[in-house]
């Protein structure tokens, strides 16, 4: 079977790329070991902040602004909600500055508090003296559970096939790239896909990046829930 993009993973950013790529008119296929909504990667769970003012670097701010607009397009149980993010430490610690530097740089609003300001305003916490706040009120969370079946199901109506299939490894070959599962070790039943000989070379971001934990429990979305069945 050829196609032109083979996803391997299909926790939130394989999800989103099937689905993304699916509604180009790309042929797609995403394998992921496990079924869909397990509990061994990174995407499950309920809850997961989604902010602007990142501490860690004002070089994301371009792509959460595109990601905030994204996310107001899906449906109401998968939207953003803007509950607002509290960010609490010294005015000099990594967290604050940073975040408050990335806002500076792009003009995020955010409330900038002292520590008498937030035990007025969320008595739930208890600032340390040295402390101060930054509260971003556009910040919120997500849930990814339903945003992950959501879009691994809009991206089989775009045309996506969804297996569950361990990828053991990936070939270049003249033609494309060839991706085996261990079933494919023991032909005739064996099963590889490849990129066809039309493919372009994708950029590395497309890149689903291949995640691994240990863990054991079934998630709560749709347990058992089984991608597909792959061809020979
Ligand atoms: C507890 C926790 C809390 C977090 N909180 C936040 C937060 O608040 N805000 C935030 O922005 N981020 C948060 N993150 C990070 C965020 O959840 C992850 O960055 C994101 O879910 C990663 O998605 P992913 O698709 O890259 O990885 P994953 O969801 O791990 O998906 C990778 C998939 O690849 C599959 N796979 C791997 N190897 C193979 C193979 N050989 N063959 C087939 N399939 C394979 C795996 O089975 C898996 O399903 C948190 C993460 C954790 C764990």
């Amino acid at each position: 079977m050829d196609y032109d993009v083979i996803i391997v993973g299909l926790g939130g950013m394989g999800a989103a790329s099937a689905d993304a790529l699916a509604g180009r008119g790309l042929r797609v296929l995403a394998v992921d070991q496990f079924d869909l909504g397990h509990a061994r990667g990174a995407s499950h769970g309920r809850s997961r902040i989604v902010r602007q003012a990142y501490f860690e670097s004002p070089d994301y701010i371009p792509l959460l602004r595109r990601a905030y607009a994204l996310w107001d397009t899906f449906p109401a149980d998968c939207r953003l909600r803007r509950v607002g993010c509290l960010m609490l430490g010294p005015d000099d610690s990594r967290l604050v500055a940073g975040a408050t530097r990335s806002a500076e740089v792009w003009q995020i609003p955010i409330e900038l508090l002292t520590a008498a300001e937030v035990t007025d305003r969320f008595p739930q916490f208890a600032p340390g003296p040295g402390d101060v706040a930054l509260f971003e009120p556009d910040a919120g969370f997500v849930r990814p559970e339903e945003t992950v079946a959501f879009l691994a199901a809009r991206a089989r109506t775009r045309g996506a096939e969804l297996m569950t299939e361990r990828v053991h490894s990936w070939e270049v070959t003249g033609h494309g790239v060839r991706v085996w599962t261990p079933m494919a070790r023991s032909p005739p039943s064996g099963w590889c896909w490849r990129l066809g000989p039309g493919h372009r070379p994708w950029p590395r971001r497309w890149r689903c990046p291949s995640a691994s934990s240990d863990g054991s429990s079934t998630s709560s979305l749709q347990p058992g829930m089984r991608l597909g069945s792959g061809p020979t």
